[in-house]
C-alpha cells in the first residue's frame, strides 16, 4: 500500500494514477485534519517535495524501514525508454529547462515534452511520453533526496552556489544530493557542467564520468568569445541578436545548445529558438520595446543580489522600480551595479527607507503607492533607448499575493502606453 505524503499538484496526479490503475493507497497531508496515520499497512510513501526530512510521519517510517520517494522517482520506477534531460543546480535551472525543451520542441514537435517544478508534474505524465520521447526537467535538489535509481541520458548543472543550506543539514549534503542527477549515467550519456563555476565543475571528481563544458573563459566544447557562442569549435548564435540579456542567460544558451546537439539539432532550428526567446515570464523577461523604451520585468527577484544580476545585464541608461514587502534588508549592496541607474521609483512597504538610500547614493528617486504610479513615472521620464526596469528587490507580498501577479500588472500597465 502507498502512502503519499501531502495532497499537493504531483501527489494529486499519482492519486488519479492510481485510481486508474486500482492501485491501493492512502493519503495524508498536515493542513487536512486527519487522525494520525498507521505506518503498519504502508510499503512506500511517495512524498511531497515541500516536506521537510525530519517530518515526523518520515522519522517513523525510517525507523520501521518504509521505502520514501519523490514523485519523480515514481515516474522513473513507471517509465523506462524516453531520452530524459535533467536539469539541476542553484540559479538557471528554469531558464536552462525552458531553452532546452523549446528548441527540442522546434526540432521534434510531436514527441517533446516537459515536465517537473515547471508546468505539468511528471507524475502526470506517465501514460503520455512514449519509448523514445524527449522529456526535459527541471529538478530541484529537494526532489533529489528522494530519488534513488532512476537515470537518465542528459544531465545539466547550471552552477552551485552556497544556498538552500536551511533545507539540507550542510552544504557538502546538499552537493551529496546533487550528485544524484549524475546516477547509473553511463559513457554514452552525455554530463554537462558550468567550467567557469568551481563547485559545479568538482561535482564529478571520483565519478566515471565524461563530463562536458561550457565556458566563457576557455575553449570547451561550447564556449562564449567575442559575442558568439561556438560549439565544437564552429559559430552557433550571435548573442548580440538576444531578446534576453545577461551573461547568466549566454551561459544558459550554451548548456542548451550541448544538450540539444547530442540529438543533432541544426544551427537554424538553435537560432530561431534563441533569437526569439523573450525569457522565462518574470525573470528578466523581455516585454517589449514600447515607443523605444525597453523594458524588462523581473518581478521574480525578490532580493539584492537577483536586482544586481539584473542590473549588471544592461549598459544603458535605466529607470529602475524598486519596492514590496519590507523585510527590514539593507539595499546598500545594489550600490556597485547602480551606475546606469538615473532614476528610481519605489512604491510599498519599503519605499520610505529606499528613497533614503537613493539620496544617499545621489540618486533621483521619486516615492508612489503603488506599482501602477511608479511605472507611469519611469515611462513618463525615460526616453528613446532607456531601460525601464522592475527588478524590485524584494517580496511581492505587502500588496499582492504573488510575484507572478506584480510581474502582470506591470506588464499590463506598460503595454498601455503602447502605440501612444
Ligand atoms: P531557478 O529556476 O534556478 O530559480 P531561473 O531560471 O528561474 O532559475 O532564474 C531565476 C533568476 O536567477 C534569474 O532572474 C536571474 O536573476 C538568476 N539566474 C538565471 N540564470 C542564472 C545563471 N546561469 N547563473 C546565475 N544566476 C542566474
Amino acid at each position: 500500500m502507498y502512502l503519499l505524503l501531502g495532497y499537493g499538484k504531483s501527489n494529486q496526479s499519482i492519486e488519479k494514477f492510481f485510481i486508474e490503475n486500482q492501485i491501493k493507497y492512502v493519503v495524508y497531508d498536515d493542513y487536512k485534519k486527519q487522525n494520525n496515520i498507521d505506518l503498519s499497512n504502508i510499503d512506500v510513501i511517495i512524498k511531497s517535495n515541500g516536506i521537510t526530512n525530519n517530518h515526523c510521519i518520515l522519522e517513523e517510517a525510517r525507523f520501521k524501514n518504509i521505502k520514501i520517494i519523490s514523485d519523480l522517482q515514481f515516474y522513473f520506477d513507471e517509465t523506462k525508454e524516453e531520452k530524459s534531460c535533467l536539469v539541476t543546480g542553484s540559479n538557471g535551472k528554469t531558464t536552462t529547462t525552458t531553452l532546452t525543451y523549446e528548441i527540442l520542441k522546434t526540432a521534434y514537435p510531436e514527441n517533446t515534452h516537459l515536465a517537473g517544478n515547471i508546468g505539468i508534474p511528471l507524475s502526470a505524465m506517465i501514460k503520455d511520453i512514449k519509448p523514445n520521447d524527449f522529456l526535459v526537467a527541471e529538478i530541484s535538489d529537494h526532489q533529489l533526496c528522494d530519488m534513488y535509481n532512476f537515470k537518465t541520458n542528459v544531465s545539466i548543472v547550471t552552477n552551485i552556489v552556497e544556498a538552500h543550506i536551511d533545507f539540507h543539514d550542510s552544504y557538502d549534503r546538499y552537493k551529496a544530493m546533487k550528485k544524484r542527477i549524475f546516477n547509473h549515467l553511463t559513457n554514452e550519456d552525455l554530463v554537462i557542467i558550468n567550467k567557469d563555476n568551481e563547485e559545479a565543475l568538482h561535482l564529478t571528481d571520483g565519478l566515471d564520468l565524461n563530463p562536458v563544458y561550457f565556458s566563457k573563459n576557455s575553449e570547451e566544447l561550447c564556449y562564449f568569445k567575442d559575442s558568439k557562442i561556438y560549439y565544437d569549435g564552429e559559430e552557433v548564435v550571435d548573442t548580440t541578436k538576444f531578446l534576453v540579456k545577461g551573461n547568466h542567460n549566454v551561459e544558459n544558451a550554451m548548456a542548451a545548445i550541448i544538450a540539444v546537439k547530442k540529438y543533432n539539432v541544426d544551427n537554424e532550428t538553435i537560432q530561431s529558438v534563441l533569437y526569439n526567446f523573450k525569457g522565462v515570464e518574470h525573470r528578466l523577461e523581455f516585454v517589449g520595446n514600447i515607443n523605444g523604451r525597453l523594458v524588462y520585468n523581473d518581478s521574480k527577484s525578490t532580493n539584492c543580489e537577483s536586482t544586481k544580476i539584473a542590473l549588471k545585464s544592461f549598459n544603458q541608461p535605466t529607470l529602475l522600480i524598486l519596492g514590496g514587502l519590507d523585510r527590514g534588508h539593507s539595499f546598500d549592496d545594489l550600490t556597485p551595479c547602480m551606475g546606469n541607474v538615473n532614476y528610481v521609483a519605489c512604491y510599498g512597504e519599503t519605499k520610505s527607507r529606499i528613497k533614503e538610500y537613493c539620496d544617499r547614493i545621489g540618486v533621483s528617486c521619486g516615492v508612489f503607492d503603488t506599482l501602477v504610479n511608479a511605472t507611469n513615472a519611469c515611462y513618463e521620464k525615460a526616453t528613446k533607448g532607456d531601460v525601464v526596469l522592475l527588478s524590485p528587490a524584494c517580496a511581492s507580498w505587502d500588496q499582492y499575493k504573488k510575484f507572478e501577479d506584480r510581474g502582470d500588472e506591470f506588464k499590463n500597465t506598460i503595454k498601455g502606453f503602447k502605440g501612444e
